[in-house]
């Protein structure tokens, strides 16, 4: 990343970390995927109960392989049952998750099919660390909205072979950006469309990377 191109993005991060702190929302900046390891490291105590939602950046930033170390119980839903795992998240220490934006001011943006992510987001673990690259910051809701229609959606049903209009058309059916526009296909990945605004208490956190990562 050239020069000019780091300061914008420096900028960028501290618009969105200030408004997520005036949101109740703490944020803290990582610049690589090692520190990020870091700092999520610290978040968490060794015998922790942790969890996580289905997330391409928790893998590629290597926290994965800490949730996995054997310091903590992690509740893995690739090595137990999804359903056990879902229902016992509820109850976990810390709910590990990205988000599929975060905008400059200062809210969280989610979308998912099931919903066991943005339900273990919103309520249930006492703990919830949302860690995402600065690539998902975008200037406000309705550009969270697009960029999930036209950026994330489409790689991730590739990934996974949905067959869904995303995969097929690059972008959804809505690609105006529109909340109630999406496809019919019995795969559609857009179920839940969630925005976290607020919070009461300071149970969610973030940690923002200074690297591209994740959809
Ligand atoms: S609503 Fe359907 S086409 Fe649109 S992004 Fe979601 S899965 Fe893809």
């Amino acid at each position: 990343m050239d020069k000019n191109k780091q300061a914008m993005v420096m900028k960028k991060v501290e618009r969105t970390m200030q408004a997520l702190a005036k949101n109740r929302i703490p944020a803290v900046y990582a610049p690589t995927s090692a520190e990020a390891v870091k700092v999520v490291e610290s978040m968490m105590k060794e015998g922790d109960t942790i969890s996580c939602g289905g997330t391409v950046t928790l893998r590629e930033t290597g926290i994965r392989d800490l949730m996995q170390s054997g310091k903590y119980h992690f509740l893995d839903r690739e090595a137990m049952d999804p359903e056990e795992v879902y229902a016992k998240t509820f109850a976990a220490d810390v709910f590990l998750t990205s988000a599929n934006a975060i905008t400059e001011e200062g809210q969280l943006y989610n979308v998912d099919g099931r919903g066991n992510r943005v339900a273990a987001l919103i309520y249930g673990p006492k703990k919830v660390i949302v860690v995402a690259g600065v690539n998902k910051i975008v200037r406000n809701v309705d550009e969270a909205i697009l960029r999930v229609k036209t950026t994330a959606a489409p790689p991730n049903a590739l990934r996974q072979d949905m067959g869904t209009p995303c995969q097929s058309l690059g972008a959804c059916v809505g690609t105006k950006g529109e909340m109630c526009a999406g496809c019919s296909h019995e795969k559609r990945m857009c179920c839940h469309y969630v925005v976290t605004s607020w919070q009461k208490t300071e149970r969610i956190h973030v940690v923002l990377v200074g690297e591209e990562l994740g959809y």
